[in-house]
């Protein structure tokens, strides 16, 4: 039996929000429950260093075991939360029963299903875990032909690892171009173009019909246009879906695919809280009830939950923000983009060092950044700030993204 804190999920929101009611002053027990047996970890290295073998597990820990025992934050690794009684305030799993103050949910998100006949074949994988990572490794390593189904970040950078391992890779896509809800159209080609650069095979507006094996195992990936790609191994990343079960059986209202919450993290049911992967919230930048998959908002949002609980308003107001490592190139993006919105080049993209920036009515909104980490960084201010652009200082790479806004303005996004 505990009162005080019970957190479900111990990635990134998970521990970031045990240790940010602790940093808060939060003095009651906390307890961690954690579905996976590792120690938290960084979950972004998984298709990046550490398929790349340029990172072991035990340097992926989000904190060190003495961390936990420090703080009096009672992880419990392979315990998976079943079923949370909202009024008796009672989360269970299957050998224990934890009363809660306060519960924050951050349960996270899973790899959507390829719904096509052979995706349970030997040789199929796909990437959320560090368990499933430690599983693929190898697996990549022995292997010669390689498909990866789905061009979003996590296929791409699958893709990006193996081709620098000197392996071929083709990469099916059923969109006509890569990554269409998350980057513009410019920034999508440009990558498509650097991967094909680098060996890997990309093919659009192609769907699976099946996965094909030899009895048990995978030899191909079969397309609706009849083609059959050979391969030994196949990564699917077509997306992730938000866990949501627990909450929903829960009563607790979802929205947008994820556990409906406001700007503190607070569901509709008193003292439940979500965060992460798992939460959808009116995101001012984006105009629209979204659920993030990013670091960003993970930390933000358990920061956000963490000190609400622990009695400080401290409502979420950053500006969502993502990286992705592929090959040599590190794409930040910052903000919402939108269709239709002003768009302004700075650079060069045949230098592999350029920005795109989204402009609504000469406010910036969004910069999709190539190797231009000190635009991402201004960015994320002046989309913070909502400050007019100058749009000609704002096409010239050598102005700095912070001097090109009028003075008052600039000195506003300083602050
Ligand atoms: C391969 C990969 C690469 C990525 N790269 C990037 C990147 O470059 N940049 C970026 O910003 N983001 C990246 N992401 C996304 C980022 O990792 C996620 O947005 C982030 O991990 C979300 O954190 P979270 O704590 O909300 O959820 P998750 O990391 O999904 O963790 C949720 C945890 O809750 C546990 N859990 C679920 N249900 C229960 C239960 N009932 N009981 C107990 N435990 C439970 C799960 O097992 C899991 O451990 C990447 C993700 C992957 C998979």
């Amino acid at each position: 039996m505990t009162k005080g804190a019970v957190i479900v999920g111990a990635s990134h929101a998970g521990v970031q929000a045990a240790a940010s009611l602790r940093q808060s002053g939060y003095q009651e027990p906390i307890t961690l429950l954690s579905a996976e047996h590792d120690l938290p970890y960084h979950r972004p290295p998984l298709s990046k260093a550490f398929l790349l073998g340029e990172k072991t597990a035990d340097q992926l820990q989000l904190r060190s075991e003495a961390f936990y025992r420090d703080q009096g934050i009672d992880l419990r690794l392979g315990q998976c939360a079943t079923a949370i009684d909202p009024a008796a305030r009672r989360v269970e799993t299957d050998a224990h029963r934890f009363e809660y103050g306060s519960l924050i949910l951050a349960t996270g998100s899973r790899a959507r299903d390829l719904p096509v006949p052979g995706a349970g074949l030997e040789g199929v994988y796909t990437l959320r875990s560090l368990a499933e990572a430690r599983a693929l490794k190898p697996a990549l390593d022995a292997a010669a032909s390689i498909v990866v189904i789905g061009g979003g970040f996590i296929g791409l950078e699958v893709a990006a690892s193996v081709a620098k391992n000197g392996k071929s890779v083709r990469v099916v896509e059923a969109a006509p171009r890569l990554l269409a809800r998350s980057v513009p159209q410019q920034v999508a080609d440009f990558l498509a173009d650097y991967h094909a650069s680098r060996g890997a095979r990309l093919s659009f507006s192609q769907s699976v019909e099946a996965i094909e094996g030899d009895g048990a195992r995978v030899t191909g990936v079969r397309l609706a246009n009849g083609e059959t790609i050979a391969a030994d191994l196949v990564v699917v990343g077509v997306g992730g879906l938000a866990n949501t079960e627990l909450a929903e059986a829960a009563g607790l209202a979802l929205e947008a695919g994820g556990i409906r919450v406001d700007e503190h993290g607070r569901t509709n049911a008193p003292g439940i809280y979500a965060v992460g992967d798992c939460a959808s919230f009116d995101n001012p930048f984006a105009g629209a009830v979204v659920r993030l998959e990013s670091v960003q908002n993970a930390v933000d949002q358990a920061k956000a939950a963490a000190g609400h609980i622990a009695g400080r308003q401290a409502p979420l107001a950053a500006v969502p923000w993502f990286w992705t490592d592929q090959y040599d190139l590190k794409l930040q993006m910052a903000g919402v983009g939108r269709s239709g919105a002003e768009e302004i080049l700075r650079g060069d993209p045949a230098d592999a060092a350029w920005s795109l920036l989204h402009l609504d009515n000469g406010r910036l909104v969004a910069c999709f950044s190539v190797n231009r980490a000190a635009d991402h960084m201004a960015s994320r201010k002046l989309i913070a700030t909502g400050v007019m652009l100058d749009r000609l200082a704002a096409a010239d790479p050598s102005v700095p993204l912070m001097r090109t806004v009028s003075e008052p303005d600039l000195r506003a996004a300083a602050q």
